[in-house]
Order: C-alpha cells, then sequence, then structure tokens
C-alpha cells in the first residue's frame, strides 16, 4: 500500500465539518475583549479544529481567543518604534562596517534573536562580572535575568532561558556543546556554580524570569541581568537582542574600526566600486574586510573557510538523522530532510531532482537549528537552512571551486549587511521577510556570484529573492522554530535559484527594480506590519493549528 492509500484509510468518514458554522462560534464575550476580535479567534481556532479533525473543548477555544483577542478597546496597529538611540534605529549611520566574524555567527539554535543573542548577552554580563573588584564580588548573592517583550512571549519555545543561563555560567555561543543544553532540557532543576573571584553563587533556570510582554521598551527584544547582594544591585545592565545575534546595550557605541577601501551605503556603491574596478562584488568586499579588520586575505578567507565547513557540516548531519527523528517541543514535528533526499535521489528527470535535493538540505540544516545543535546565522537561526542549501549543493554535488564559493559568501554578506544597515534582521521587527527573505536574497547574490555573473545580474538576483518575501509574516506555532520555518527555509532556498535563474536569463539592465528600492520597502513593511506577526506567536499559523 502506498503511503497515499494508507493514509486515505485512516481518514475520518466524510462528512461535512463545516456544515454548521455555529459550532465553532463560542456564544459568550468576555469582558474587557474586542467582539469583533474575539468572534474572529474562536472562529479561526474552531474551523482549524474541525478541519484537522482535532477537537478543541468550547472551554479550550474560549481561553485561547480570550487570550490572544484584541483588548477593548482597540488593539494597536504595529508595534510601537525602536528607540531612537539604538545603533541598530539610528537613520544615518554612514558607510557600511559590519564584518563576516560578526555577521555569520556560529551558535545553538534555533534563534539567533531569541537563544543566540540572549546567551551572547548573559556571557557579556558574565565576563564584566568577573572584572568586577574583588570586594565588589564578596558580596555578591545572585545573578538575575529578566526577559521582556518578545524574548518572554515566544522565549519558552526557543530555549531562551537555556542558553541565558548556558552564557550565565561562562559558555560561549560558537563553543558551548549543544548537549549542555539539551541536558538543561531533560534536567531542568540542575544548579551551576558560578565562580566571581574567590565568590561561588549558585544559579538555575529559575533565575531566568519570564518577564512582561509588553510596555515601553527600546526594543522588542530587551533583557536585563543584575548582580545582586541581597537587595542591592552591584551591576546591572538592559540589554537588547536586535536580530541575527547581533547585540546591544544601554548606552551601547559601536567598535570602532578602520575606514573600508571601497566605502559604500547602498548596493548602487557597492556596484558601482565592483564595475570601476572592473572587478566582482566578492573582491570589493574582500578589500574592505581586510581595511576594516586590518587581516589579510589569507585571514579574511580562513573564518570565511571556517564558516563554509560549519555549513556544510549541518547538512550532513541534518541528512544523516534518523528519517522518523521527531524534533524537541509539543508540536511533535517529524524530521523529513532524510526522506526528502532518498525519494528525490530517486526521481526520473533530473530537474526533479535539483529541486527535491535543492530542499532536502535546506530542511537538514533547519531542521538542526530546530534541535538545538550548532548552526550559522546567515543571517538568523530561523533561516539558518537556506544559505547552507545552496552551500551544499554547490561544492558538494556541483563541485564547484571552492574559491568562487568564498567570494559568493563575502558577496551573501554584503547584501545581509544593506538589509541590516537600512531595514532590520530581526522577525521581531520586520516578520519572516527579514529572515528567510534576506536569507533567500544572500542565497541568490552567492549564486550568481559563483556562476561569475556580473555584479549587476548579483544584484537583480539578489532583489529579486528578496522582493518575493515582501510581506512574509513571523507566526511560529507554539514559538518553536518548526513551523512554519523548517518548510520555509526549503523554500527560501529554491526561490533563491529561481532568483538566479531568472536574473541571469534577462537582460539585466531591463530588471526593473533595483535592490536598494526592495530595501526600503523591506523597512517599510516592517515598520507597519502588525505586532501580531512580528514573532509573538498571537497570529497566523500560530493561532490557526491546533497541537493535540
Ligand atoms: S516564521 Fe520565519 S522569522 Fe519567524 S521564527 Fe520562523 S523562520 Fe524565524
Amino acid at each position: 500500500m502506498s503511503n497515499k492509500e494508507a493514509e486515505k484509510s485512516t481518514e475520518a468518514a466524510p462528512e461535512n465539518p463545516l456544515a454548521d458554522t455555529r459550532q465553532l462560534i463560542s456564544p459568550e464575550i468576555p469582558n474587557g475583549v474586542d467582539r469583533r476580535s474575539f468572534l474572529m479567534r474562536t472562529a479561526v481556532g474552531g474551523a482549524a479544529a474541525v478541519l484537522t479533525g482535532c477537537s478543541a473543548s468550547p472551554e479550550e477555544k474560549t481561553a485561547k481567543a480570550v487570550a490572544t483577542a484584541t483588548p477593548a478597546p482597540q488593539a494597536t496597529p504595529s508595534a510601537p518604534p525602536l528607540a531612537e538611540d539604538l545603533y541598530v534605529a539610528m537613520k544615518s549611520k554612514g558607510p557600511v562596517l559590519t564584518t563576516v566574524d560578526e555577521f555569520y555567527k556560529v551558535g545553538p539554535g534555533p534563534s539567533s534573536s531569541h537563544t543566540i543573542g540572549p546567551m551572547r548577552i548573559t556571557y557579556d554580563f558574565y565576563q564584566r562580572a568577573t572584572k568586577l573588584p574583588a570586594d565588589q564580588q564578596a558580596k555578591a548573592t545572585k545573578l538575575q535575568v529578566n526577559l521582556f517583550g518578545s524574548l518572554s512571549a515566544t522565549g519558552k519555545g526557543h530555549g531562551t532561558e537555556r542558553a541565558a543561563l548556558a552564557g550565565l555560567v561562562g559558555n560561549e555561543p560558537a563553543t558551548v556543546d549543544p548537549k549542555f543544553l539539551d541536558g538543561l532540557r531533560d534536567k531542568p532543576d540542575q544548579v551551576f556554580p558560578v565562580k566571581l573571584g574567590s565568590k561561588s553563587i549558585d544559579v538555575s533556570l529559575k533565575d531566568v524570569i519570564y518577564d512582561a510582554t509588553k510596555g515601553d521598551f527600546k526594543h522588542p527584544n530587551t533583557m536585563t541581568v543584575k548582580l545582586l547582594a541581597g537587595n542591592d544591585v552591584l551591576l546591572e545592565q538592559e540589554y537588547y537582542s536586535v536580530g541575527g545575534g547581533f547585540i546591544e546595550w544601554k548606552g551601547y557605541t559601536p567598535p570602532k574600526k578602520n575606514a573600508p577601501k571601497y566605502p559604500f551605503a547602498t548596493m548602487k556603491e557597492l556596484r558601482t566600486h565592483a564595475d570601476n574596478n572592473k572587478t566582482t562584488i566578492g573582491k570589493i568586499m574582500l578589500a574592505n574586510e581586510m581595511s576594516i579588520t586590518g587581516k589579510s586575505e589569507a585571514e579574511v578567507y580562513d573564518w570565511v573557510d571556517k564558516v563554509i565547513n560549519a555549513m556544510v557540516a549541518t547538512v550532513k548531519s541534518g541528512l544523516a538523522m534518523p528519517e522518523d527523528d521527531v524534533l524537541p517541543g509539543p508540536i511533535k514535528l517529524h524530521s523529513k530532510a532524510a526522506t526528502v533526499y532518498k525519494r528525490a535521489m530517486d526521481e526520473k528527470y533530473q530537474s526533479d531532482r535539483g529541486i527535491g535535493v535543492l530542499s532536502a538540505f535546506a530542511l537538514a540544516a533547519s531542521e538542526e537549528n530546530g534541535r538545538g545543535h550548532l548552526v550559522i546565522t546567515a543571517p538568523t537561526g530561523g533561516s539558518a537552512g537556506v544559505m547552507p542549501a545552496l552551500v551544499y549543493g554547490l561544492l558538494e554535488v556541483r563541485k564547484v571551486d571552492r574559491q568562487k564559493v568564498r567570494e559568493g559568501m563575502l558577496a551573501a554578506a554584503a547584501v545581509g549587511y544593506l538589509c541590516k544597515h537600512h531595514a532590520t534582521l530581526s522577525a521581531a521587527e520586520g516578520g519572516c521577510q527579514a529572515e528567510i527573505g534576506v536569507a533567500s536574497a544572500m542565497a541568490a547574490a552567492l549564486t550568481a556570484t559563483v556562476f561569475d555573473a556580473p555584479a549587476l545580474v548579483v544584484e537583480n538576483a539578489a532583489e529579486s529573492a528578496l522582493e518575493h518575501h515582501l510581506g512574509m509574516t513571523c507566526d511560529p506555532v507554539a514559538g518553536y522554530v518548526q513551523v512554519p520555518c523548517i518548510e520555509r527555509c526549503a523554500f527560501g532556498a529554491v526561490k533563491a535559484w529561481t532568483a538566479y535563474a531568472i536574473a541571469s536569463n534577462e537582460i539585466a539592465s531591463r530588471h526593473r527594480v533595483n535592490f536598494d528600492e526592495t530595501v526600503v520597502a523591506l523597512a517599510q513593511t516592517a515598520k507597519e506590519m502588525n505586532s501580531k506577526y512580528k514573532e509573538t506567536s498571537e497570529a497566523g499559523l500560530a493561532l490557526s493549528v491546533v497541537l493535540c
């Protein structure tokens, strides 16, 4: 019996589940809740339950609708603006100065902003605390982390509390053993000593507090870390996880850097440098990287190689997982990378095989992210399947020259830098367009560069991939970076390839929309997107999917 036949035989008896829609709607509207919003939510939740054959009780439907309905009298249509003094929100930042070792970060999944960022933050605080004078350290009795905004709303599904604790006890994201984080999930009561000079303070997950989800925060991903002596505060810092694993804190100023050889703040300026010097965007980025950091070419490529190798490793380890592996969390999502890969390899037609295996590579890396294993932010954890899929496909299947992939990684980074510079890489600020959309644009630039496309085609490919993700919301089911994230990485990878295919087969100068215009649209759409669709799990699939 085929899979399809087997599925059919277990389906419920055919009846029209929506014949009487009254059963979907809770009759009573609780106090303090907007009527229209409440009715819509009960209807969506009820319809999803009936259609999926998953029966939620009227009480459950009501509770969920109340929890997510717009509070009366009126909803806020979009998230409050970021505080203007955050570096990430500043209007005029001059030329792009981001470097590859800041951008491509290795760390535990599933989220760069909710896992790697908070871990970098608590590790930063840990280092500050270890540098306090000995008399201060001697007084310390407690370390405490408070999570706010989106970090509090969806942190549980992202393992934010485990990542925060791991950093607090002195683990760095790039080198932490994922087993340490798995161990915290399996045994959440563990207590760890933190050594501050001669003082030792016990910390556990109880010291990481899920605090207010709504409030007047400088950034949707805000957290505070404190070192206390009884009720007295010895050291306190307010931090922001601003997307892609980047962090800031109150009073943050970016580190001083050397000037880039070819300054640019737009794709047009970057492409003009490439054209005027009769070279590629990748080579311009290499020259800038060397002048900003003072590193040699070999040192820059050494880092890029580490990132490439880590991407290949994450696809390999994802494909090697058992076909029926179940990812952590309440969704009980079965992995599918290995199955999709095997079936794709059996396809008769090469083109079908190509799309199938590219999807499988993206699923493999993204499922590794869902497991909380080490991934590479490109630009984020949720989108960590897109770039590795193309890197793996080009290097391991097409066997292209590694040097081309290195240059492609630098061109892809330029795309990510520009999106960060003028818009956002944070789903809490801009929804999924800022994650998978940017990842797909980066992967399109990588692919075009690998196939020796001129700078304008690289730009057009990136533009096209980004354009067709505009408006994409972030609505992870149960707050876990699994649905829609894992499959979405596969679609982002395939769209990147499609964008390259279109860009390399059109007359480049006739491409009507330029990359900079699309980044402006990304920023504007991010600003106006309803906050429910910005990694809060309050709407979209997070609402309509019924877990049972
Ligand atoms: S829906 Fe997109 S932006 Fe949101 S967590 Fe998933 S991958 Fe990230």
